[in-house]
């Protein structure tokens, strides 16, 4: 029988390889930040046009290479970083492998120039496609500087698989965030599409932190720091108070690498014990250091997860290290529930009595009452207002004798709520409007002509402030409440850029924002907003859309709604009022579609008399 194994051609291989290495652009600006990195510049440019799809480039001035060496760094396996297997052992770059120009090369347009200090001449070579195109001598500036251009250019499905530009360029910004917080001391600066996105000049751990994360960083972080045979730490952890919705600001570092471990960030988490609400997460910027032959690097092809040889002790170690700052920096007693409110609030409102935060509904209205009442929108919100038609909608099907009424959204004032009236009973309407209890804070429960019907408070709440909220995008009428100050709130870069593609749509719901440079100025918030809540809303919502913003603009204002409303509906556990509860029920079922949450889940249950008779005949 013949022989059928193959060695497979080099430029196949590197291919193959390239499928590990390279999984997007922000993977190819991983590798050449690093090997910049590793070459000793003190100064990296990094340059990318349509997210890193058309073009990558990073301009170092580091040590630059030699003829030879400029030709054979797009083997595979050629390294100048290890030479045996026992320097496995003992890495101190962040390159080692000898694959990724390999890689990237087999799969973009690629080209470098790079010199020496001690050389006259640099070298400018051309490779497509792993085959070398040119290599001439050119006068060069010392160091080195790549431009990988049209990735995946000869693996259509790759390219094809490749997310919107949005995606991309964060998963960029990810990278460029992890190397820039790795090397305080490196000049690092970023531009996309022609406009500079970081400039970062060299400087101590904290700076670099701030620079990346906005000015308002500074007053959130809590130095940590310790040092014991088997590692340091040294680093930020945020307070509690500025803990935040979503995971962006959470690093570890080890040996100056990037990091993932969920075994870490549980001994973090496990130091905030007590001290966040539930979800809350903290920030921290955690650099550990170990001896490089007590971890093994090596087990992930992109290299963010390591194992440690002695992780019981790290997790201990790091776990009372955080303990320590929070306390040490009287962290804790900063949760003052005794702070004077006054101190909060604008001056105007100060005298005003307290009202309930987030149930901003038409108090005049009672649905309860013979009376039509005339609504000229007393909720200071232009979006509950409903206009009676006569269509048919089917969770009216649910009452007996009930008329198939419905509402149609309209901009403009509120004609007719009889639907709401006509729910209940009409001989029982005085009692029953006396009638509706909060059980457990949590749910509201109601007589109606058949039986009862109980209502989960914050599901309800939900989606009567996604339709209202739905409404205002859709009508663009959505009054606003102008801020007597400015509120500033601090973002990083990537959620700056989503809140900056969204300020369209939130504009239609009575956001106002102002730009000065890189801040965010909120002049206007919603008018069911309130100012304490803004922060929270539009942390929720950039956190909702960490993994892209939808490309229609339906869709788009689907997803705000949907996520405002989960932030600003009352939450189960919030005491109502009767009349709170009684103005909660009505709009819920003057809503479109009153018998599901935004998020598909039911907003009621009926019980009906027989049901109930069935329970005691038992
Ligand atoms: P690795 O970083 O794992 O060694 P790479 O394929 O990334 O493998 O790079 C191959 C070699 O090319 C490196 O070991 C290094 O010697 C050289 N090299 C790559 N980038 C640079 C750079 N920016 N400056 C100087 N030398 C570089
Ligand atoms: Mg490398």
């Amino acid at each position: 029988m013949s022989s059928i194994i193959q060695l497979l051609p080099d430029h196949v291989a590197n291919q193959i390889a390239a499928g590990e290495v390279v999984q997007r652009p922000a993977s190819v600006v991983k590798e050449l930040l690093e090997n910049a990195v590793d070459a000793k510049a003190t100064d990296i440019k990094l340059i990318i046009k349509d997210a890193g799809k058309a073009l990558i480039q990073v301009i170092d001035n580091g040590v630059g290479m030699s003829v030879t060496d400029a030709r054979l760094c797009f083997e595979r396996h050629a390294t100048s970083k290890i030479r045996q297997a026992e320097d496995l052992f003992s890495i101190h770059t962040k390159g080692f492998r000898g694959e990724a120009l390999a890689s990237i090369a087999a799969i973009a347009h690629v080209e470098m120039k790079t010199k020496q200090d001690q050389e006259e001449l640099g070298n400018h070579i051309i490779i497509e496609g792993s085959k070398f195109v040119s290599q001439e001598p050119a006068v060069l500036p010392k160091g080195t500087s790549f431009a990988v251009k049209n990735l995946f250019y000869n693996i259509p499905a790759r390219r094809n698989f490749l997310k919107s530009d949005t995606v991309e360029f964060r998963h960029v910004l990810d990278e460029f965030q992890r190397v820039a917080l790795a090397h305080p001391n490196i000049y690092f600066t970023m531009y996309h599409n022609g406009s500079e996105m970081f400039n970062l000049p060299n400087s101590n751990l904290r700076q670099r932190i701030v620079t990346i994360f906005s000015g308002k960083t500074n007053e959130k972080l809590v130095p940590i720091q310790e040092h014991t045979d088997i590692l340091s730490i040294q680093g930020f952890v945020g307070k509690p108070e500025f803990a935040k919705k979503n995971r962006a600001e959470q690093f570890f570092f080890v040996n100056d690498r990037y990091i993932r471990s969920n075994y870490l960030h549980h001994a973090v988490m496990n130091a905030y014990e007590g001290l966040l609400p539930n979800g809350a997460q903290p920030s921290y910027f955690i650099y550990l250091n170990v001896p490089p032959h007590t971890i093994d690097i090596n087990i992930h092809p992109t290299k963010t997860e390591i194992k440690f040889d002695d992780e019981q002790a790290l997790y201990a170690i790091l776990r009372s290290a955080i303990k320590h700052s929070l306390g040490q920096f009287n962290v804790v007693p900063i949760l003052d529930f005794d702070r004077d409110p006054n101190l909060d609030t604008p001056y105007d409102y100060q005298n005003k009595s307290a009202e309930y935060p987030t149930v901003q509904v038409d108090r005049t209205f009672n649905p309860f009452s013979d009376e039509k009442p005339t609504h000229s929108n007393s909720s200071g919100s232009t979006s509950s207002s409903f206009k009676k038609v006569d269509t048919t909608q089917n969770w009216e099907s649910l009452y007996v004798g009930l008329k198939q009424d419905t509402f149609e959204i309209d901009n403009f004032s509120i004609e007719n709520d009889e639907v709401t009236a006509s729910f209940f009973d009409e001989k029982e309407e005085e009692q029953v409007a006396k009638h509706t209890y909060q059980i457990q804070k949590k749910y509201i429960v109601s007589p109606i002509k058949s039986g009862m019907v109980i209502i989960n408070q914050n599901r309800a709440h939900q989606r009567v402030l996604y339709e209202q909220l739905l409404t205002n995008m859709t009508v663009q009428q959505a009054s606003s409440q102008q801020l007597l100050f400015p509120l500033q709130v601090s973002f990083s870069v990537n959620e700056l850029k989503i809140i900056s593609e969204l300020q369209p749509a939130l504009e239609t719901i009575g956001f106002v924002f102002s730009w000065e440079s890189e801040e965010l100025n909120i002049l206007g918030i919603p008018s069911n907003t309130t100012e304490s809540e803004v922060k929270l809303v539009l942390e929720q919502l950039v956190s909702d859309l960490q993994d892209g913003i939808p490309d229609s603009s339906f869709s788009q204002n689907d997803t705000i709604a949907k996520s405002m409303a989960k932030s600003l509906a009352v939450k189960t556990g919030m005491y109502l009022t009767e009349k709170e509860q009684e103005n909660l029920v009505n709009n819920l079922f003057a809503c479109k579609e009153p018998n599901v949450s935004p998020f598909q889940k039911p907003t009621f249950i009926t019980m009906r008399v027989e049901d109930i008779d069935k329970r005691f005949t038992l």
